[in-house]
């Protein structure tokens, strides 16, 4: 920041006597980018103390919600593509939860308990061969291939290398449409529910049993939702018709309005009064330069309708 402009508030980037930015000084003190952006920003007439706004909060104030949203956003955006289609996928939610536990490297394998400093044998407990690590129960062991060649999927391990299983997800779903991403999800689900049931309970499935599993569970799951969906659809509705009424005895009603003109960089703002019954009192239009999304617009509407029924002592 330049020197001279230590100490400076915004107000100081407005006209003297009256409340508009300065073309002058934007264009002394801001380039071209910085100048225009700040001209978007509407001013209103009525006088306000500047005030902390937090910017991710409708009503202003910091959350930690909103704080942890817009940092998991950001965390997760290059691969919010990949996201946005697992979590659009029709499935259980239970599965989804698992599905994203995989990719976040959380399921308890042995290989990962072992780092926890939990005293338990790192082979795989089915086939004795390798380390259980995510790839290993999922794709490279020979319950996981074959169950993957039993579900007609085999060119899903021709693609699958390596040990990174956020990537090898990553790669397979660029390519795959909901349906198969739908279906390998739900292989990978029973793959560990069986191993699930192998490790505690020494039950063992085959591959063909643990490909039924994972059929007959989305199944049941569709079923289900559709007879939900059934009862929904059967379940009367109060219908809500919004119509204006006419203020009460001794009331008046403000009606309000807000339109954005992008092109020429304003917005316009209009509001009409009306009394008890019906009779016009008092209208007004006005327009400020700048440009607000829709929502904030109407916002700033109402507000400057209320600031000048104020003024005018209703
Ligand atoms: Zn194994």
């Amino acid at each position: 920041m330049p020197e001279y402009l230590a100490g400076r508030k915004v107000c100081n980037l407005m006209q003297l006597d009256n409340k508009e930015w300065d073309d002058e000084i934007l264009k002394d003190v801001c380039n071209d980018r910085d100048g225009n952006l700040k001209k978007k920003v509407p001013l209103l007439r009525r006088n306000e103390d500047d005030a902390w706004f937090w910017l991710l909060d409708d009503q202003g104030c910091f959350t930690v919600k909103s704080c942890y949203r817009a940092l998991q956003g950001e965390i997760m955006a290059p691969h919010a593509r990949f996201w946005r289609k697992v979590w659009n996928l029709k499935l259980p939610s239970k599965i989804v939860q698992f599905f994203w536990r995989v990719c976040s490297l959380c399921l308890p394998k042995a290989a990962r308990l072992i780092t926890k400093r939990v005293p338990i044998d790192m082979l795989c407990s089915w086939c004795r061969g390798d380390a259980e690590t995510d790839m290993h129960v999922l794709f490279y062991c020979d319950i996981a291939r074959n169950t993957w060649i039993e579900a007609g999927l085999r060119s899903v391990l021709q693609q699958v290398t390596g040990e990174d299983i956020f990537q090898v997800f990553y790669d397979l779903f660029q390519n795959c449409s909901s349906t198969q991403c739908t279906q390998i999800i739900l292989i990978c689900w029973s793959l560990w529910t069986r191993r699930n049931k192998w490790v505690w309970e020494r039950v063992n499935m085959s591959s063909f049993g643990i490909k039924a599993a994972a059929t007959n569970l989305l199944t049941e799951w569709r079923k289900a939702q559709a007879e939900k969906l059934c009862d929904v659809s059967h379940t009367r509705r109060p219908i809500v018709v919004s119509k204006w009424e006419k203020p009460q005895q001794n009331w008046v009603k403000i009606n309000i309005d807000a339109a954005l003109f992008e092109d020429i960089g304003y917005i316009g703002m209009g509001s009409i009064v009306r009394g008890t019954d019906v009779q016009f009192l008092l209208a007004r239009s006005v327009r400020r330069e700048g440009l607000v999304p829709p929502r904030e617009v109407e916002a700033l509407s109402l507000k400057e309708a209320l600031s000048w029924l104020k003024d005018k002592d209703f």
